[in-house]
């Protein structure tokens, strides 16, 4: 610490040299004065003595007139020190002057002593001293230097003892005090240490050493205190921001999740039934990466068979478990108490679920979200979330997420299943309908189409190059007559086949009556239509089926032919190859006719 002239040690030094040379001064002066007086008065004495102890000589000198030795006795006096002169007036007129005499006006420099002189008691002259006061002073003026440079020295002495001890004992300990409180910095770590020897003395500057010793400790304590608590409100405040962010990014999470959800649900509530299975893929997709999870799949209990729904992996080629998980009445009892299980870390059910365990645990998954889709109280199936690299990160808002969506999945599944089962019926309705439809258009016997469908493939026909074929059985009465009704429903099949047969690919055959047929048949070549109406009748000849009854030998058929080219009803038609027809009969029968134009 500099000194600097308003320091302690500056004061001090200009306080005790000022009031010391004061009391030097003083004591100088006192002493002067004192010595002065002291030097007076023995003077005085001194004169007083010697010269009363001569009165009586001089008073007898007077007296005798022994002018000789009153000189002598009074020069004796005038000797003294400090006298300056003196006289000697008697009433005889006698008169003597020594020295300087004795000044008319002896002013404060001279002090006049005067004695009597007395012969029997009787006055005779008066003897008067003067005493010179600046003799006195030439001798205090010697004295001075001494007492002047003896009390300087004391006052140097006493000041320099006084100054050492102000400086051991106060101003050093004061600059250690103030430099220990000038370095106190709390921002800094290290620990100031106070001079222990400024603090160990009882005095003022010690206690107010301990005083300030403790108050640092305090301050460090309070400061210690106040980092201490800036850190928590600091610690507290990243958390609240962190809380902040995370309840934000939480909000913002679920916010986009019921957004999707809802999405999700729209869609499944507009999607045909057709569409449920690429719908379910991709919403287990968006599921899966929403949740950011490895796996989804939701699964559908069927008949006590466990059926992959969906599946989705955003591992690529990874396999659904649809064979592995094999006991599915396990794992309905496992969701017949809770609506959810979620195991975050597949280690933890080892001990409680020893089963569930090892089969997780060798399909390689290390965590699972499993969801209940119920229809009322009965389990239809179970939405499956799975990690398999690591635990499941799971929390509550997933949890009510999944179990709002399992519960949309759930009207899904039910609507899959309800709709299936519609369309299904839907479809075997149909079936039967085709089957009946088929059935009503076909003849049993000969699984020939019969007349409402041949009908109407012969109304589109008309008006064109095409053939109407009549035909009829010849004598088949009698045939059943001879040979039995099943042999005469042989005799239909056999025919229908062999007719079937011998008509190009895109004429119709039906069985229109009893033991009558008709064919339709497609513009051909003239060549073809001319030959057409024998074919047939060569093809029936060429079963060669017996038929005594009948004069031909064998089972024959009858033709009428008509081309529909300038026909425009089918009742015309008919009527004209009947007609034909009945001209076959009427000439013999196994012909055929054609009508004449
Ligand atoms: P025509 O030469 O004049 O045609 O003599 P037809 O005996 O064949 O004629 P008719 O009209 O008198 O007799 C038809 C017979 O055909 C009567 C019936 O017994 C027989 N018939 C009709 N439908 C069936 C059938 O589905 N199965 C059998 N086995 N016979 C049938
Ligand atoms: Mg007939
Ligand atoms: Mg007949």
């Amino acid at each position: 610490m500099r000194r600097s002239h308003n320091s302690i040690g500056s004061k001090m030094t200009f306080t005790i040299v000022g009031v010391s040379s004061l009391f030097a001064l003083l004591t100088i002066m006192v002493q002067l004065w004192w010595n002065y007086h002291s030097a007076l008065d023995n003077a005085v004495a001194d004169i007083d003595r010697y010269t009363r102890s001569l009165l009586p000589s001089m008073s007898h000198a007077l007296w005798d007139v022994d002018q000789p030795l009153l000189k002598d006795l009074v020069s004796g006096v005038g000797v003294l020190p400090s006298v300056s002169g003196l006289e000697l007036s008697s009433r005889d007129g006698v008169y003597l002057n020594l020295g300087q005499g004795v000044p008319v006006d002896p002013g404060h420099r001279y002090l006049l002593l005067h004695y009597p002189l007395s012969i029997q008691e009787q006055a005779i002259a008066e003897l008067t001293v003067a005493l010179d006061r600046q003799q006195i002073y030439l001798q205090l003026g010697r004295e001075v230097m001494v007492i002047v440079l003896g009390n300087g020295l004391k006052m140097l002495l006493v000041i320099y003892i006084i100054l050492t001890l102000a400086n051991r004992l106060i101003v050093r300990r004061v600059e250690a005090l103030a430099n220990f409180a000038d370095g106190i910095n709390l921002s800094e770590l290290t620990k100031l240490r106070l001079d222990p020897k400024v603090a160990e003395s009882r005095d003022e500057i010690g206690l107010v050493a301990q005083a300030f010793s403790r108050m640092y400790q305090r301050m460090r304590h309070d400061y210690a205190l106040v980092r201490r608590q800036q850190r928590a409100l600091t610690r507290h405040q990243q958390e609240l921001s962190q809380t902040v962010e995370e309840r934000t990014a939480r909000l913002r999470w679920q916010t986009d999740a019921n957004r999707q959800l809802a999405q999700i649900s729209l869609g499944f509530l507009n999607v045909s039934v057709d569409d449920i299975a690429s719908l379910l893929a991709q919403v287990v997709r968006q599921i899966g990466e929403l949740l950011q999870v490895e796996r989804v799949s939701v699964v559908e209990f069927e008949d006590d068979r466990l059926h992959y729904r969906a599946f989705w992996s955003c591992i690529p080629n990874a396999q659904s478990a649809d064979e592995q998980l094999t006991d599915v009445a396990r794992l309905k009892r496992r969701f017949t108490n809770n609506s959810m299980i979620i195991i975050e870390d597949v280690e933890s059910i080892s001990g409680r679920w020893p089963e569930e365990y090892r089969e997780l645990s060798s399909l390689g998954i290390r965590g699972i979200a499993g969801f209940a889709i119920m229809d009322g109280d009965a389990l239809v199936g179970v939405l499956a979330l799975a990690q398999v690299s690591g635990h499941l990160e799971w929390n509550d808002d997933k949890s009510q997420l999944l179990t709002q969506f399992a519960a949309t999945l759930n009207a899904l599944l039910i609507r899959r299943r309800r709709e299936g089962q519609m369309l299904l019926l839907q479809r075997q309705l149909l079936r039967a309908n085709a089957r009946l439809a088929k059935q009503a258009a076909t003849d049993e016997l000969t699984g020939l189409v019969n007349r409402r469908p041949f009908s109407k493939r012969l109304e589109q026909a008309l008006g064109t190059e095409a053939l109407l074929l009549m035909m009829d059985v010849d004598f088949f009465k009698h045939y059943n007559d001879s040979y039995g009704h099943p042999a005469g429903d042989e005799v239909l099949r056999r025919l229908a086949q062999a007719l079937k047969q011998a008509l190009p690919e895109d004429a119709l055959l039906a069985r229109i009556g009893g033991e009558e047929f008709a064919a339709v048949c497609p513009g051909q070549a003239p060549e073809v239509c001319r030959q057409l109406p024998q074919r047939l009748l060569d093809a029936v000849r060429e079963l060669n089926i017996p038929h005594g009854a009948s004069p031909h030998g064998r089972v024959s058929l009858s033709l009428g032919v008509v081309n529909l080219l300038g026909v425009d009803s089918v009742r015309d038609a008919m009527g004209r190859a009947d007609a034909c027809l009945y001209r076959a009969k009427a000439l013999g029968r196994n012909r055929a006719e054609w009508e004449e134009n």
